[in-house]
């Protein structure tokens, strides 16, 4: 399982980068992307994510991050 970050909720305050253990959050690859609110997002590499939840906790933004995988909604 993983958790998933929704590209077009987030808002790339990236307070969840620097709290995952396991480094598993990076900003999109395509730097010219943006989302519905004209930003840039990260995504969560769902391979390396333990469900550890410290992501959803310092996230700053309702419904950015989810405890489930929803590969449909994270651009990576
Ligand atoms: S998921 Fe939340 S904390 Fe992470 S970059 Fe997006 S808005 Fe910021
Ligand atoms: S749930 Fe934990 S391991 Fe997974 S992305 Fe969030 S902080 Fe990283």
């Amino acid at each position: 399982m993983s958790y998933t970050i929704v590209s077009d909720v987030c808002e790339a305050k990236a307070d969840c980068i620097p709290v995952c253990p396991v480094d598993c959050i990076h900003w999109i690859k395509d730097k010219a992307w943006k989302n519905v609110k004209g930003l840039e997002s990260t995504y969560i590499d769902n391979e390396t994510c333990i469900d550890c939840g410290a992501c959803l906790a310092a996230c700053p933004v309702e419904g950015a991050i989810l405890d489930e995988w929803k590969p449909e909604l994270q651009k990576l």
